[in-house]
């Protein structure tokens, strides 16, 4: 609960913060976001992390100051645990022997905190660091807007998801108000790409197929594809969402090979799709909109797995909407 987490900062002096492998937009944005405020209150604290950012995310207020490293090697009053499905998720060795503080804005995550501070109805946890600041009494200073905004942004597919409220808006524009340059921001995420990643999106394009519904649609990135483009893990980043800029597809699925036989898998809908459920079938999770779960086997039998389950969610979600319509006649 937010009471906790407030009591615990103004008790406590010395904090770490950490987030999931392989940081996005707001679980960085939130990290960093969080660190700022707990300095504005002369806190002692570090963002610890498993991997660094992203090259989008390095001028983040902050980010250069992440330390990264496999495991947690000193002792905290607290460790702030950001979007995290589970205790394993931030992949650092030793976070369990802490004193765990679990914010996140996932419903499906487990309580695995001492503290559990979960708010579903935040488009990104970053709306939730920016209620911390108005709890706290922590002026919002241009490094948290920038943070905070960042997560927003990205979380929300640059406002288009539908987990975009008024609220959202309201919080982004409070963010502009205290300095955030919205031009700034989206150029430092979005325009600054390395060419490798045309040049692995050209070939990742080149395998998408639909099904005979055309509602759904799917494509793989093989291993060979990534080292002939010299592409890194994140240049694939936001591939999956393409097919759905196509009217009648409705879900789609990225395959991305990251060893021989392992495929991290994104899932992405719109509306009342909800690939979540896909997600944690395989142990994954996510929202139902935007999900994402690691699948082992033959390409021949994920495909098989996988695209008759992205099917069946579409055509519950058409059912779900014959019965609304059939309740409002
Ligand atoms: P992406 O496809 O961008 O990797 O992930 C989309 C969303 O799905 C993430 O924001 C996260 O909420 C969720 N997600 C992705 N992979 C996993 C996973 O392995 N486990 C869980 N619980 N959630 C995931
Ligand atoms: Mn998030």
């Amino acid at each position: 609960m937010l009471s906790q987490v407030v009591e615990l900062i103004e008790n406590k002096d010395r904090f770490a913060i950490t987030s999931h492998i392989r940081p996005d937009g707001d679980s960085l944005g939130s990290s960093l976001g969080l660190f700022w405020l707990l300095r504005a209150l002369d806190k002692d604290v570090e963002v610890i992390m498993r991997d660094s950012a992203p090259h989008s995310y390095q001028k983040l207020p902050g980010a250069d100051a992440i330390r990264v490293t496999p495991v947690v090697d000193r002792t905290y009053d607290g460790v702030f645990v950001i979007e995290c499905s589970d205790i394993d998720r931030p992949g650092l060795i030793d976070l369990e022997k802490q004193f765990v503080v679990n914010i996140d804005h996932h419903s499906t995550t487990e309580l695995f905190g001492t503290v559990n501070w979960i708010d579903s109805t935040a488009s990104a946890v970053g709306e939730m660091i920016y209620n911390l600041c108005k709890a706290t009494g922590v002026r919002v200073t241009k490094e948290i807007a920038e943070c905070v905004y960042t997560a927003l942004l990205t979380d929300t597919g640059s406002f288009h998801y539908s987990n975009t409220t008024e609220r959202t808006f309201k919080i982004a524009s409070e963010l502009v108000r205290t300095g955030v340059k919205p031009a700034k921001s989206a150029e430092a995420i979005f325009g600054s790409y390395h060419w490798s990643k045309i040049e692995l999106l050209s070939q990742v394009l080149a395998t998408v197929r639909r099904d005979e519904t055309g509602h759904v649609a799917w494509m793989r990135q093989t291993m060979e594809m990534q080292e002939r483009t010299c592409a890194s893990d994140e240049d694939a980043d936001g591939f999956v969402n393409y097919p759905l800029a196509v009217g009648e597809v409705e879900a789609t699925a990225l395959f991305k090979e990251c060893s021989p036989g392992v495929y991290r898998t994104s899932l992405r809908s719109k509306g009342d799709v909800n690939v979540a459920k896909i997600a944690e079938l395989f142990g994954g999770g996510g929202h139902r909109n935007a999900a994402g779960c690691t699948l082992r086997g033959d390409w021949d039998e994920i495909e098989q797995k996988v695209v008759p389950l992205l099917r069946d969610a579409v055509e519950r979600a058409n059912g779900l909407k014959d019965v609304t319509e059939d309740a409002l006649k």
